[in-house]
């Protein structure tokens, strides 16, 4: 049996990859220092897989698992703005020196390496769609910077130890996502919507609304990041939905699908906020044969009811 490590893999993407890894017959060794994931994301793993082990701890600190490892995957990051603006240093050291003992746990390891990164490296970009080639436009003092110029630095060395070392290492660039599993007030706006219009709470699009994004369901992003893993590629690769649609439009989409009543208000635009996002994922197609296979209907269909039952739970984790 394959065994991999995923770091992160109490957070939301991480553990989706957790259960598809499983769901392929590898087992998984599960790293999560719980600082912005939820072990209620894992519980079913850890009370029912016994080829799923949990482990707490902050990959920014020495890593050490004893027995082969055969993949290495990196999701350890506060990855909602609001949460990279709480914990601006945690996010700069686990996209730095958490990276830095990955990496070397990998060439420890002989492993295969997966880097989370993110179109956060593209900044506010000036290229429309963007495409890997696209060095970005990034504030390096900026608020965001942390997030940005971290994930940019975790490529970085992630090529370093792949020319300098011959490490078998693969980067995917990750678009907007969203899925169940997101937490309802990690203050993403695909939560934040969704939860307001439930609640019948104002919708609160920052700006004018005519920002851009487009939005990936997380089974179609797992696939990839697990058709990416298994290929020969070793440079970025973008991962994304391209429906691109505004942040306005959004938001109506959200009220139509709900059937809510809440009205629809205007807040101040956060500093550095990229203006439009698309990602071009013609490497992926060709490298990969992937493509998102859920659309954002879809997607919000599924998620919206999983709110709703979670809204329902005495215990939801508001
Ligand atoms: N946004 C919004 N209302 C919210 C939360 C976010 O209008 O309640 C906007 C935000 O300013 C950005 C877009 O939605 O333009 C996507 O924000 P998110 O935090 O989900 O992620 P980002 O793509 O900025 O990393």
């Amino acid at each position: 049996m394959k065994r991999a490590v995923v770091a992160g893999g109490a957070g939301f993407i991480g553990s989706h990859l957790c259960e598809y890894l499983l769901s392929k017959d590898i087992s998984v060794v599960c790293i999560d220092n719980l600082l912005t994931g939820k072990i209620e994301n894992i519980e079913h793993l850890i009370k029912k897989s016994k080829h799923f082990k949990f482990v707490e701890h902050d990959i920014s600190e020495p890593i050490k698992i004893t027995g082969k490892i055969d993949y290495i995957l990196d999701f350890a990051s506060p990855a909602s703005p609001v949460d990279y603006l709480k914990f601006p240093i945690e996010t700069l050291k686990v996209g730095s020196i958490g990276v830095y003992n990955t990496l070397n746990l990998t060439k420890d390891k002989n492993a295969v390496f997966i880097i989370a990164s993110t179109s956060e490296v593209y900044g506010d970009p000036l290229v429309h769609p963007q495409n890997e080639a696209y060095w970005g436009n990034v504030n390096p003092i900026g608020i965001r910077s942390v997030y940005d110029e971290a994930k940019r630095f975790a490529e970085a060395i992630t090529m370093a130890y792949y020319r300098v070392y011959k490490l078998d290492t693969k980067i995917v660039r990750i678009f907007n996502t969203f899925g169940p599993k997101m937490q309802l007030q990690d203050g993403r706006v695909v939560p934040n919507f969704i939860y307001q219009a439930l609640k019948g709470e104002s919708i609160t699009v920052y700006g004018n609304g005519t920002q851009t994004r487009s939005f990936c369901y997380v089974s179609d992003l797992v696939d990839g990041i697990y058709k990416l893993l298994i290929s020969n590629s070793h440079e970025p690769v973008n991962l994304g939905n391209p429906t691109e649609m505004t942040i306005l439009e959004f938001a109506k989409a959200i009220k139509k699908l709900t059937n809510s009543k809440s009205e629809i208000v205007f807040k101040d635009l956060p500093q550095d906020d990229p203006k439009q996002r698309k990602p071009d994922i013609s490497r992926a197609k060709k490298m990969l044969g992937w493509q998102p296979q859920i659309t954002l209907e879809e997607g919000l269909k599924y998620t919206i009811s999983w709110f709703q039952e979670k809204l329902k739970t005495k215990n939801a984790n508001l």
